[in-house]
């Protein structure tokens, strides 16, 4: 008998019909001879929908009660499946974050689970009971209030219950067949992987793939939770996400995909003194606007004037207040203007060992001229290569370079994995 952790996504149980499908699996499950830990997302897009309320009363509505909203999908979701599930015959409770033992810390909308208390799950468990556990959110032991973990979060919820109760395995059921080499609604031909490591996940996580949660990827890394992402519509094998390195070998590096994201926008600081302060002074004003930033260059000045620029990216809404913050200091720092972009991408190819294989950079940067797509900015690691460019390219540049690196299935073959 294996306890088993299974995550529903909002699109799993989006009417009441779904919901009765995902309560069948779970009590097939149950059925089976194993104890079963559920977390369910709020039905649908009901944590848009909320938001959007939230916006008609306030444009400025507070972390605290935005989180005491938002909470509240996971509740309906995970109690309407609890009942569907009693129907079907077996016992089941459900519980709020906070009554399930998820400790986070205070930032409202962006909490860090920091401890779990898993006692009254273990007590349900031990009476045979199917426990669901809302997703997304906890409880802040010093001031008692409830917290969410952010977009994405439920992923978070299940595979910290699966490292605190050392479950034999965490199933994040989605809507697509599992972990692809891109986006198949923009690449028709990605293929679908059977196998992929935590730092690779966590890296194409990282890039904007929408898969998994990035925070979860990093906690299950860290605790090395075995993940396995699959579909809720079908039961095919899905994708294992575990320790397991791909390797490269001396002739070509491991490349396993291309993500995207249009998420950022590009923030330049221009007129700033060269010399060494100045971007320390920018990026301490973006640190204290709560922005996180990413593809950060500057160059040292050619000019005559000893001035010279600095460009990175900031969450798209993050960049009115990392803005307004700049200017606060613009004075201090002595840079002359900021411009500001919202109309950016930023794609990157996946793999390792490509900096020990200078070719993948030429190649890299070959498709997307061919592509007839300019690289405003480019990055590179160990396990990837990332550019800016402009958003209206980016699907062009996602599909030049999966093409390109020869990462997609033949065309007319069933979608086959790779080992
Ligand atoms: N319902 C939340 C969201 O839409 C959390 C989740 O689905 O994981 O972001
Ligand atoms: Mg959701």
């Amino acid at each position: 008998m294996a306890l088993i952790v299974q995550k529903y996504g909002g699109s799993s149980v989006r009417d009441t019909e779904r919901i009765k499908k995902v309560a069948e699996h779970i009590v097939a499950t149950r059925r089976a001879g194993h104890d079963v830990v559920v977390v369910v997302s709020a039905m649908g897009d009901t944590t848009d929908e909320l938001l959007g309320l939230a916006g008609e009363v306030t444009g400025a509505p507070t972390p605290r009660e935005l989180d005491m909203l938002l909470t509240s999908g996971e509740r309906v979701s995970n109690a309407l499946v609890a009942m569907a599930i009693q129907a079907l015959g077996a016992p089941a409770c459900s519980f709020s974050g906070s009554q399930a033992g998820v400790f986070t810390t205070a930032a409202h909308g962006r909490a860090r689970i920091v401890d779990m208390d898993t006692t009254r799950v273990r007590q349900q468990l031990d009476r045979g009971a199917i426990v669901l556990i809302a997703g997304f959110q906890g409880v802040n032991r010093e001031s008692g209030d409830i917290t969410t973990l952010g977009r994405g979060g439920s992923d978070t919820t299940a595979i910290a219950l699966a490292a605190a109760l050392k479950a034999d395995t965490c199933e994040i059921y989605t809507d697509v067949d599992g972990v692809y080499t891109a986006d198949p609604r923009i690449v028709p031909n990605a293929r679908l992987l059977e196998h992929i490591s935590y730092e690779t996940m966590q890296e194409l996580a990282a890039c904007g793939a929408k898969v998994l949660a990035l925070r979860s990827v990093e906690y299950a890394r860290r605790h090395g939770v075995p993940v396995h992402v699959r579909s809720s519509y079908n039961t095919r094998p899905g994708t294992m996400v575990s320790a397991a390195r791909e390797v490269p070998t001396a002739e070509r590096p491991s490349i396993t995909g291309v993500a995207h994201d249009q998420s950022g926008a590009k923030i330049t600081v221009t007129g700033l003194p060269d010399g060494p302060g100045p971007a320390a002074q920018v990026f301490r004003v973006v640190t204290g606007a709560e922005s996180e930033l990413d593809m950060a260059v500057r160059d040292t000045s050619h000019g005559a004037d000893g001035r010279t620029e600095l460009s990175f990216l900031v969450p798209a809404d993050s960049r009115l207040p990392v803005v307004a913050a700049l200017r606060e200091h613009q004075e201090e720092i002595g840079f002359a203007d900021i411009s500001q972009d919202e109309r950016i991408g930023k794609v990157s190819l996946v793999g390792t060992g490509m900096r020990s294989q200078p070719g993948v950079i030429a190649a890299f940067c070959e498709t997307l001229a061919a592509a007839g797509v300019n690289i405003e900015i480019i990055s590179t690691s160990e396990i990837r290569i990332s550019a800016v460019c402009r958003a209206a390219q980016l699907g062009d540049a996602v599909r030049a370079l999966h093409g390109a690196f020869g990462l997609g299935a033949p065309e007319g073959v069933a979608v086959a994995a790779r080992t």
